[in-house]
């Protein structure tokens, strides 16, 4: 039994994301791109002194000390800055907002999955300009009309970082519509395009703390703008749900963004594991482009991806593998601490004898 035809007919029907697995026995994950290593100190300190009382509070909807703190840390007002529950809340809530032309919005064949579902989701159209055969965007076909930009830089799942300049001249050639730019690796990569929001009306700047501030687990992302786009992203949100954030996430939060020493050394480390992750995948003859992220995306042009992933999982270790056109050869593979990554190696160098 259950619902019938006309029923199911009025329903609004979604091909949802698929997010990567997350088990719950201990393996080494280097499937969603999460941080190895614990939060800044302080954070830890916030949750211990978290006072269970508050809790019959609703949250501060502004989020203001959360927002402060990342005006601060990126010296821009406070009107310039929208906090949400992870990236993935405010990349919607910014479809939702900025992406209302009856033009297609574009975005990358290969790239983040969400966009697409969101642009379906919301009704938007979209096209998917095709990556070049080295997977890098082609700056030339996000320059005809159209409702809208958002790529990340770098890319994901390729970690291909271009240079601001680049990032630069997609905007200005869009200057009629928003550019979003999805930077979640930013921090591992180069220049921000942050330091262009104070020249282009039109562009928004998104980052997360999932990444380099590693707190996956805590849920917070934000957008960087001018005041008057913050405010029509604001006005969508309390028309959804005025407390987004919660307490706890706000006051972890803010301990993070002040802890500039800690999340710089943290970078470092990975950005180094991931410099020795190259030279060992190459002695085992994987090709890759370069990265730039917290993540390699790499193929072998002897050993099946699909097989070499269901290999490393069997033995505990899990990676990402996409089942799709143009990118099923390649493995994504999180970096992880060095001593995950030597057992990777070694669990690969036994499949992949040299
Ligand atoms: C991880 C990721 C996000 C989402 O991060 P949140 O955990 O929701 O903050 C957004 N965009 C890209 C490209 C990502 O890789």
């Amino acid at each position: 039994m259950g619902p019938n035809a006309k029923i199911i007919e009025n329903i609004r029907k979604v091909e949802p994301y698929v997010p990567g697995e997350q088990p719950q026995n201990q393996v080494i994950k280097l499937n969603t791109n999460e941080n190895p290593y614990p939060p800044a100190p302080g954070v830890e300190r916030a949750l211990r002194e978290m006072d269970a009382d508050r809790l019959r509070l609703y949250p501060d909807p502004s989020a203001e000390k959360l927002v402060s703190a990342l005006a601060e840390h990126y010296q821009v007002g406070t009107d310039q800055v929208f906090v949400g529950v992870g990236s993935d809340d405010v990349l919607s809530m910014c479809f939702l907002t900025f992406f209302n032309s009856k033009k297609p919005i574009l975005f990358p064949d290969i790239t983040y999955s969400f966009y697409k579902v969101w642009a379906q989701l919301y009704r938007i159209p979209y096209k998917c300009p095709k990556l070049d055969g080295e997977f890098r965007i082609r700056k030339e076909d996000y320059y005809r009309e159209n409702g809208g930009v958002i790529f990340p830089n770098p890319n994901a799942p390729t970690a291909i970082y271009e240079d601001l300049g680049f990032v630069e001249d997609i905007i200005s050639h869009n200057q009629d519509v928003i550019v979003i730019v999805d930077e979640a690796y930013i921090d591992f990569a180069g220049r921000s395009a942050l330091e262009l929001i104070r020249k282009y009306d039109n562009l928004i700047v998104v980052q997360t703390f999932s990444k380099a501030r590693c707190m996956a687990g805590m849920r917070i992302g934000y957008a960087v703008s001018n005041p008057t786009l913050i405010q029509y992203l604001n006005d969508v949100k309390y028309s959804f749900n005025s407390y987004t954030m919660n307490q706890t996430s706000i006051a972890c939060g803010v301990e993070a963004v002040k802890d500039r020493e800690y999340f710089e050394k943290t970078i470092k480390k990975i950005v180094e594991t991931r410099e020795w992750a190259k030279t060992e995948l190459q002695k085992l003859g994987f090709e890759f482009p370069d990265s730039k992220a917290n993540f390699i995306f790499a193929r072998h042009p002897r050993y099946d991806a699909g097989e070499l992933f269901e290999a490393l999982k069997k033995q505990d270790i899990y990676v990402r593998h996409w089942d799709s056109e143009r990118i099923r050869q390649y493995l994504r593979i999180t970096i992880g601490t060095r001593e995950e990554m030597e057992q990777l190696f070694a669990a690969l160098g036994e499949m992949i004898p040299v």
